[in-house]
């Protein structure tokens, strides 16, 4: 503004008329001009400085703005993160839990539908077969209840039949049991083996010519003996065992057995019986052999008891008793003979046999020493009663086993006889001559068999008499020295073969009458 007015009062110095006024009109519409100008120069700047109040106020403005967006990206750049993060972090959804899309596709429309379409048709056939199943159904269970009712009748035919096989058992079982004895029979219910003791000796009195004959040389003359069987000094206890099994079998059936030792002491008699540890006799062998049989017989069930005694002076001694010493008696019953009070202890098992025997041994012992008595001078007798019930005839049977190692039957010497010698000597001479007589009157029919003479005949009664299988021993002994009594034992043992103890019969009563027929 300064400036112009400076201007005019340099432009217009020298002219005041006319022309001086035209300029002075000029000069002052110049001059309105001019404070137009200024004026609209004045708007101009105001306007100029809002605007660029303006601009300031909206560049802040913009400029708060962009800082408001950076941080909005900031953010948004966060929730993502965080949303990141989170899919990461979220735990797995389980598979049942099928995402139920809220649309559905008209494909699976269609699937849908024809799915359904499909088992509406299966369904029917379902029906159909189920229906079809229920009329088989009940047909099958028609033809059943006439099956059941036809099976009704074939076991009341059964039944029957069953009652006829049982009959039929009982019958051929009975059969069979006769064919046996009858076999038995035919080799004679007594059968004699003649046994040689082993000898380290030189010389032998003995020869063996066959399987059944021995002969005895005595100075130069030979006499020849037949038995059952001979077993030479080379048999073993296995081999004189298996000649006793046929007829320590019958025992389970229900009849009487007895196997006697008879000879000279030192004979081998107590070997042949006993045996020893490590290799058992007779005894040991044939109780063991009647467990095995009664153990494999499933129909019938048996109880079998020992009882151990010894002979000694003809009088019985108990020796299983737990108070021995005690004498028993000899009880007869019609045809029974029974020892009332002789101790019977049951066993089942092999190691029960042995146990009673090694009782009873040491119990033998025992007494022997008491009374100083050797074991040579008296009878031993194991007795084992088997008694069996048979679940399918209804019947029981008991049959004993009666084992016997009989006193030294040698004779003693004049010098000897004396005193305690005499009386034993006495009594062993009276029973062996006894069982002697016996088996003499069993051989000639006789009407009456001296059994009571003796104890141990009168003991042995059941053993030896009609319904009995007996097996005697012989043992002799092959040394020179020995020869008289050899030949003595051997004319002893050819005397009893001879006999026939007749017809067996076998001790079998039915259930209900539990009593021992003889
Ligand atoms: P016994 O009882 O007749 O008096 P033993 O049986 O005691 O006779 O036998 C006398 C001896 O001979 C015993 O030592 C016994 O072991 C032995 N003996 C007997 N027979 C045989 C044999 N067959 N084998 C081996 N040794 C035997
Ligand atoms: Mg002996």
């Amino acid at each position: 503004m300064k400036r112009i007015k400076s201007c005019k009062t340099q432009l217009f110095p020298f002219r005041q008329d006319g022309a001086l006024l035209e300029r002075d009109r000029v000069i002052e519409d110049l001059k309105q001009k001019l404070r137009t100008k200024e004026k609209e120069v004045d708007t101009l700047f105001h306007r100029n400085s809002y605007l660029a109040r303006e601009v300031r106020y909206l560049t802040d403005v913009v400029q708060h703005l962009n800082q408001k967006l950076a941080e909005l990206e900031a953010d948004q750049q966060e929730a993502r993160e965080k949303i990141r993060s989170l899919l990461n972090h979220r735990p797995p959804v389980p598979p049942a839990r099928t995402i139920i899309k809220p649309s559905v596709e008209p494909s699976q429309l269609r699937q849908v539908s024809s799915l359904t379409h499909e088992l509406n048709v299966s369904n029917k056939q379902l029906r159909s077969t189920v229906g079809q199943a229920m009329t088989d159904m009940k047909n099958q269970l028609e033809e059943l209840k006439g099956a059941v009712g036809k099976l009704a009748q074939v076991e009341q035919e059964a039944a029957g039949e069953v009652e006829e096989l049982r009959s039929l058992y009982r019958r051929e079982a009975v059969e069979r049991k006769s064919l046996y004895n009858k076999l038995l029979e035919l080799q004679g219910n007594i059968r004699v083996f003649c046994r040689c003791r082993k000898s380290s000796a030189s010389g032998s009195c003995l020869e063996k010519t066959d399987d059944q004959e021995v002969v005895v040389v005595q100075k130069g003359n030979k006499k020849k003996f037949q038995f059952d069987k001979v077993y030479p000094q080379s048999s073993t206890q296995e081999e004189v065992f298996a000649g006793t099994l046929p007829v320590i079998t019958s025992c389970v059936d229900g009849y009487n057995v007895c196997i006697l030792a008879y000879g000279q002491t030192g004979s081998g008699k107590t070997y042949t019986m006993m045996g020893s540890k490590e290799n058992p006799g007779v005894n040991i062998r044939s109780i063991r052999e009647l467990l095995r049989i009664c153990a494999e017989k499933e129909k019938v069930s048996y109880t079998l008891k020992i009882s151990m005694l010894e002979i000694y002076n003809d009088s019985l001694n108990d020796l299983l008793s737990k108070s021995p010493g005690t004498a028993l008696d000899i009880r007869v019953q019609g045809k029974s003979v029974s020892v009332p009070g002789l101790t019977q202890i049951q066993v089942k098992t092999e190691s029960d046999i042995l146990n009673v025997m090694e009782t009873g041994e040491k119990n033998r012992k025992i007494a022997s020493t008491k009374m100083n008595i050797q074991s040579s001078r008296s009878h031993l007798v194991v007795a084992l009663e088997v008694e069996g019930s048979d679940e399918v005839s209804g019947l029981t049977s008991r049959g004993t086993l009666t084992l016997c190692d009989l006193a030294g039957s040698e004779r003693i010497s004049k010098t000897e006889a004396e005193g305690q010698r005499l009386v034993e000597a006495a009594a062993i001479n009276k029973s062996l001559t006894a069982l002697g007589q016996v088996f003499s009157a069993l051989k000639c029919n006789a009407l009456h068999i001296p059994f009571r003479n003796s104890k141990l005949t009168h003991l042995l009664q059941p053993c030896l008499s009609g319904d009995a299988k007996c097996c005697v021993f012989v043992n002799v002994s092959p040394d020179e020295k020995d020869t008289v009594e050899t030949l003595s034992t051997l004319q002893f043992g050819s005397t009893i073969r001879q006999v026939s103890l007749g017809k067996a019969t076998q001790n079998i009563v039915p259930a209900k009458n539990n009593k021992t027929a003889k």
